[in-house]
């Protein structure tokens, strides 16, 4: 597969994998609102570790059935906990 068609590319970064998304300019795949590292980060870690698009904090709380505030703190945390390689 021609590599422009892998819009995350992951690599062995010391223990764990890191994923580089600079090459991710597409927004939320529902709305179109543009998203923030950590709204990919989080979709990412709840949805699915491997998707290449990506919901808004807005849009997975309500597929998700749980608040946009939830979410909001799900992320504090695991940025505060320091142990995700998704939240730096
Ligand atoms: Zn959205």
């Amino acid at each position: 597969m021609p590599l422009r068609f892998l819009p995350v590319t992951a690599q062995w970064y010391g223990r764990s994998w890191c994923f580089n998304m600079e090459g991710l300019h597409s927004g939320c795949k529902q709305c179109g609102a543009r998203l923030t590292s950590d709204e990919k980060a989080i979709y990412m870690k709840l949805v699915c570790r491997t998707a290449s698009r990506f919901l808004c904090l807005d849009c997975l709380s309500e597929s998700l059935g749980c608040t946009r505030q939830a979410l909001e703190e799900r992320i504090r945390y695991y940025r505060e906990s320091g142990n995700c390689v998704l939240f730096r």
